[in-house]
């Protein structure tokens, strides 16, 4: 039998991606295979298709870093012929085979039922991006954080991780505040729960050890002087949750927020997060997810089109969750 996928391969020093057909005695080891049905394109997606980074680190290799689909094969005790599954981050698409193929066996340890009320395409709609956005309100609360304690920041507010965490927290009731490059997408913004919008530039460049104290929690997802100076504006006892570096991965801040306000800055990873604190994650995505807010953000692609999209996405050109439709 052979199915089509996404192929990356790197002969002799060439680096190649192309939409070929695979045998299915070609699949690597694993206990589940499953018939996938939708995967999506990420940043990290776009540069392990393109080259540009050293995303991938065996080759050949089968890019999508998520992917849901329906069990075809099981010798793991959670997981049956017809059930419905997806998955998310544990390397793949870097390390272990991903989702942009027809076929993809990975061991049962990593996935999920899809939760019930959700659609293998809805999943994908909410992908990495909504998964970690999630962690990241879960962190927040994790650490006493109630929509009684004030205002929450989101940066990024237009990317992926960034539309969802306002969504999220707008429909838990919290007052949100999101920051933005785009002033043009405002009216978005407010559409998704944004009660205020502020120009990320106020908060992009080298600042002050402590500011005026603004919000009560944050999710950051620039990293960089963006998030040294969120922390810095953060009220006393606060919490700031940082799950990116789309500004940079370094960290100019002084410890000041900490000894002095005490305020608490949670890492969050979404690729190696332990089973029990995932289930949690998509079982609250399941409550949460707005039929409305779904249907705005995903726009749906073919494999054909993954490629020259993967570029698109690096190049900046493209709005919304990307998500494929790997049997199109
Ligand atoms: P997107 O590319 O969709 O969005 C990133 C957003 O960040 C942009 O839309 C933009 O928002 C803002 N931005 C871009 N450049 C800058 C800059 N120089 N300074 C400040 N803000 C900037 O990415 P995602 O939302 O998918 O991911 C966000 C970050 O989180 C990435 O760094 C990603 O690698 C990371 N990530 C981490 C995960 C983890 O497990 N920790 C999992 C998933 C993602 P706007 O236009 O509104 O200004």
């Amino acid at each position: 039998m052979t199915f089509k996928a996404i192929y990356i391969d790197k002969a002799e020093e060439q680096y190649q991606c192309t939409l070929t057909g695979l045998q299915d005695s070609e699949l690597p080891e694993g206990d589940v295979t499953v018939k996938v049905e939708y995967s999506t394109l990420n940043y990290k997606d776009g540069l392990a298709i393109t080259g540009q980074s050293p995303v991938v680190r065996r080759f050949p290799m089968v890019p999508g870093i998520d992917f849901s689909g329906v069990v075809e094969s099981s010798q793991h005790p959670d997981f049956q012929p017809g059930q419905k599954v997806l998955i998310n981050g544990w390397g793949l698409g870097e390390k272990y085979w991903g989702g942009l193929a027809q076929k993809a066996t990975v061991s049962g340890d990593w996935l999920l039922p899809v939760p019930e009320g959700m659609s293998a395409y809805d999943v994908m709609v909410v992908g990495t991006a909504g998964y970690t956005a999630m962690l990241c309100v879960m962190a927040l609360e994790k650490h006493g954080v109630t929509p009684q304690s004030g205002p929450v920041l989101v940066t990024g507010a237009n990317g992926g991780v960034g539309s969802f965490a306002i969504a999220f927290l707008a429909k838990l009731g919290y007052h949100v505040v999101a920051s933005t490059g785009r002033k043009e997408a405002a009216e978005r913004l407010h559409q998704l729960g944004a009660q205020a919008i502020i120009d990320r530039q106020s908060l992009s460049e080298p600042g002050r050890p402590l500011a005026k104290e603004q919000w009560a929690a944050a999710i950051d997802t620039a990293g960089s002087h963006t998030l040294a100076n969120v922390c810095a504006s953060t009220m006393y006892g606060g919490v700031v949750a940082a799950c990116g570096l789309a500004q940079g991965m370094d960290l100019p801040a002084s410890v000041a927020p900490f000894i002095l306000r005490g305020v608490t800055l949670a890492g969050v990873d979404s690729v190696m997060c332990p089973v029990p604190v995932r289930q949690a994650a998509w079982e609250k995505i399941a409550q949460l997810a707005d039929r409305t807010v779904l249907d705005s953000i995903g726009m749906l692609i073919g494999m054909n089109d993954v490629i020259e999209t993967a570029q698109q996405l690096l190049d900046g050109q493209i709005k919304g969750r990307v998500v494929v439709d790997v049997n199109r």
